[in-house]
């Protein structure tokens, strides 16, 4: 196989990374294939050595294997020392696109940034992020991609033995908030302006120094929570070192979209005090935007300046938002040029969906017909919201609600139990769980299971960093 690698970060100062190679693994198996994103890498999946590679068993020439250091705020406590325990960097690639990608083996063996970790991980993790990742990026959401997946023909031992696994990761960069904690918190002032103008030039090209670098990240970073909320995603991990500076989703551990509709919704087996609930996403964006504030603040001639013009640029982030989620919520219900009345609106049918445990995507997009009380129990609240709501809608309310509101989701219960299929070997409600989620606003024969919320017996609420 031949990639064309063109590799940048190998070239920052070599306190930023450590040259790394993946540990060989057993007997790879290729089990998921992004045939269209690797078109725009100009990569082959099918070629004979394909698994071998994705394994990291074969380093294709022209890659620079490494591993990045990071820090970052795990739950609110500082951990000044992270870095890539179980991923490693190939290198990059320029797409048919002109966009310059990563591409990351998750799951390739230990790295001098492992701690305690084994480098691996098991096959449920790497088939939640290569759905889930995928389904977002069909929601229009920015996110990492999946390219492609192999088992190993290894085991990794977790609570139990599980079938290890490799995923394939594809992003604009793997550059976090907690990589530019790692060097300010060791006042690695020359790593740090390094990193900002590589960020800058790769990410950012019209930003003209860290001041306009922050107001550029916390448009992109409020732009994606309220994508997050108007889908019922709850990230479930929202750490420093887990918010890409180019504005996508990543990190899949613990994450899941919300059925029966909660504001405390959270799934992640480790967050006691649901400091990553639903609700409090924005919130905690904001509070992750202060973080890589200070992280900046170093670069700046004049730090009593920088401190209050950053202060204000993070109070930003929270109105910047707040249009966009209306905005959002506002093409759900129909509605153009909303206003704050029209942000009542909104907040009141969550509030009605969350007493009444109304499924988040089932609600939505019954509101196009006239199932949309079913959804509710106490239908008469219901009907008095949808008489207010009524003369707001715009006169193709239901083609916009078409675009707006997907029929499906990755729906925890199908990711579950498509991940309990594949670890038995059978990878075929993968493959049709995938091929329903990466087109959500339709539902095809044979699809109709994927719309349906999951039964009592069949919800999971817990997910598990399972790392
Ligand atoms: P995460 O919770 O996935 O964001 O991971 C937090 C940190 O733990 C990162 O530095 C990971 O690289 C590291 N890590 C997670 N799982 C493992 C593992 N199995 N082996 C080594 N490092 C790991
Ligand atoms: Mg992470």
């Amino acid at each position: 196989m031949k990639i064309d690698f063109d590799n940048s970060y190998a070239a920052l100062p070599a306190q930023m990374f450590t040259p790394q190679l993946p540990t060989p693994v057993a007997n790879p198996v290729i089990f998921a294939r992004n045939v269209a994103l690797a078109a725009t890498l100009d990569i082959d999946l099918n070629a004979p050595d394909a698994a071998q590679i994705f394994a990291g068993n074969h380093i294709p020439d022209g890659a620079a294997p490494l591993a990045q250091a990071y820090a970052g705020h795990q739950f609110g406590s500082w951990n000044p020392q992270l870095g890539d325990g179980r991923a490693i960097l190939l290198g990059e690639v320029i797409g048919s696109d002109n966009i310059r990608r990563d591409i990351q083996l998750k799951g390739a063996g230990p790295t001098p940034y492992s701690r305690s970790g084994d480098g691996r991980a098991w096959l449920g993790p790497v088939m939640r992020e290569y759905l889930v990742s995928e389904a977002m990026h069909a929601l229009g959401v920015p996110t990492t991609r999946a390219l492609a997946a192999v088992t190993t023909g290894e085991d990794v031992y977790r609570e139990t033995k599980l079938p290890g696994a490799i995923i394939t990761r594809v992003a604009q960069s793997h550059i976090r908030v907690g990589t530019f904690q790692f060097f300010a918190a060791r006042k690695d002032i020359d790593a740090l302006r390094a990193l900002t103008d590589h960020v800058i030039a790769r990410h950012y090209p019209d930003a003209d120094g860290p001041a306009a670098l922050l107001d550029a990240v916390i448009a992109r970073y409020a732009q994606l929570v309220a994508r997050w909320m108007g889908l019922g995603f709850v990230h479930g991990v929202m750490n420093t070192d887990n918010v890409s500076i180019a504005g996508e989703t990543i990190d899949y551990g613990p994450c899941a979209f919300v059925d029966a509709f909660s504001h405390a919704a959270l799934f992640s087996a480790i967050d006691q005090q649901g400091r990553y609930a639903y609700a409090n996403q924005p919130q905690i964006a904001a509070w992750n935007m202060a973080q890589f504030a200070t992280s900046l603040i170093p670069l700046m001639p004049d730090r009593d300046k920088a401190v209050q013009d950053f202060t204000a640029a993070v109070h930003r982030f929270i109105p910047i938002y707040s249009a966009a989620w209306l905005q959002i919520f506002a093409a759900k219900l129909g509605i153009t040029d909303p206003g704050p009345e029209d942000a009542a609106l909104v907040t009141d049918l969550l509030a009605l969906m969350d007493r009444d445990g109304a499924d988040f995507t089932a609600t939505f997009t019954a509101l196009g017909s006239d199932q949309a009380r079913d959804q509710f129990l106490d239908r008469e609240a219901f009907d008095k919201w949808a008489a207010r709501w009524k003369p707001r809608q715009a006169a193709d309310a239901q083609a916009m609600m078409a675009q707006a509101n997907p029929q499906i989701i990755p729906r925890n219960h199908q990711v579950e139990a498509a991940i309990q299929a594949g670890v038995a070997g059978d990878f075929a409600p993968f493959e049709a769980l995938l091929a329903a989620v990466t087109q959500p606003y339709t539902v095809d024969e044979g699809r109709e299971k994927f719309t349906r919320p999951p039964t009592s017996d069949e919800r999971v609420t817990r997910t598990f960093c399972g790392t």
